[in-house]
Formats: C-alpha cells, structure tokens, sequence
C-alpha cells in the first residue's frame, strides 16, 4: 500500500469502528507502520471531519516526539509507537474504549481461556494493563507488560488495544476481543465456568500456527 492509502485505509477504519458501535465519538486510535515512520490518527478530531493529510507521520525510533503534518498526534502515541518497535510483526495497532472490554478492565480483569478463541491473541489469557493516566509513558509501560507474547491487552478502567499484521488484521483482532470480553461478560453472568487448561491452549496456539489459507511453500 503507498502511504496515502494506508492514511485513507485508517480513516476508513475509524470511521467503521464508530458506525459498527465498537468505539464511540472521538475515543481510540489508530496507527500503522509505514516503513521505519509511524501514521497515526491526529488527536481529538471527529473521524468524519479527517483527511489523509490530517494524518500524522511520526519516527518509530525517536525517543522524543516530533511529527510531520498540520494535526497533533493522538495522545496515545507513546504506546502505539513502542507496540510498534517492539513487536515487528505487528504493523497496526487499533485503540478503543469498546464496551465489553471496557467494563471488564474497569472490573482490572483479564480474561482467561473461557474460549479457544483466545489463542488468537498469542497466549492463554488477555491481559489487563495496570492502570495509568491516559497518554502517559506509565501507561505504555503497563501495555508493554501485559502484551508480552500477546498481540492485545485491556487497559484497566480505559479500553483495550490490538495489533495486527496490517491495518484490516488489525481491526479483525479489535473486533474478536470485544467479542471474548462479551462473551465472558455474560458466561459470569451465567455461573458455571470452565476454563480451557494450559495443554489444551498449548494445544490451540499449535493449530493457529497453520490456521487459515497460509502458502503451500
Ligand atoms: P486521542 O483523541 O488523543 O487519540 O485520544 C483518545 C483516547 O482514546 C485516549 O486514550
Ligand atoms: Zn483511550
């Protein structure tokens, strides 16, 4: 993709996230890398009012923060960017205060393996971040331990955030959390729990490996 596409690919999204009701106003945020820069949503504009160019282009390996474009970088630079330079698999990274997992990290719960579906975030539980004030380098601090071999986390009493391979993986994992965090939600809600053990999820994270239409060679 050129770097104008993936700048209108993320606008896309943002707009998406908001009209399927997975983020509301001008919560969350989006990202994506392109080449050793990081693209990322500008802070505070309603998504419909955004252009490409109101798309801010920061560098993945800077210590301190500067960017090029017209618009402020979301507040949440810190964790999008060192998501990125830690995790080279990952590629974009999406933020939302979504409803299921909002209510369980305000509950500071991580969900355990209460569905196989798990396995998709690289482990046997997601994670709850400890909680710090938004957009501080604390609260990136706490992402990068939750998401240690994960590729999602909650963020107590905030949100979640999810990576993925590119922008549409991204939202796909966005989209499967939420749906775990309500799954959960209303499995408490019914008693009787059972979770997966540890040699049936080391189990799953083997079969995800070969998941899907992966290339022959
Ligand atoms: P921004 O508008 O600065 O991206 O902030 C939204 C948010 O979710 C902060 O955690
Ligand atoms: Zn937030």
């Amino acid at each position: 993709m050129t770097e104008f596409e993936i700048r209108r690919k993320i606008i896309e999204l943002c707009l998406q996230m908001n009209a399927t009701g997975l983020n509301q106003g001008t919560s969350g945020n989006i990202s994506a890398r392109f080449g050793n820069r990081m693209l990322i949503t500008p802070s505070g504009i309603p998504y419909e009012q955004l252009h490409a160019e109101d798309i801010a282009s920061m560098p993945i390996n800077s210590s301190k923060l500067s960017w090029d474009g017209p618009c402020k970088p979301s507040s949440e630079w810190h964790f999008h960017r060192a998501i990125l330079k830690n995790k080279p698999d990952l590629n974009a990274v999406i933020h939302t205060h979504s409803t299921f997992s909002t209510v369980l990290s305000i509950a500071r719960e991580s969900i355990p393996a209460v569905h196989y579906m798990i396995g998709a975030f690289g482990g046997n539980s997601v994670e709850c971040a400890k909680y710090a004030t938004f957009g501080t380098p604390e609260l990136s601090k706490n992402i990068k331990k939750a998401m240690q071999e994960r590729t999602a986390c909650l963020l107590a009493n905030h949100g979640m955030v999810a990576g993925g391979k590119d922008l549409d993986n991204a939202m796909w994992a966005a989209v499967e959390l939420e749906t775990l965090a309500k799954q959960y939600y209303y499995a408490k809600m019914a008693g009787n729990m059972v979770v997966l053990p540890d040699d049936e999820m080391e189990n799953v994270l083997e079969l995800f490996k070969g998941y899907g239409q992966k290339s022959k060679d």
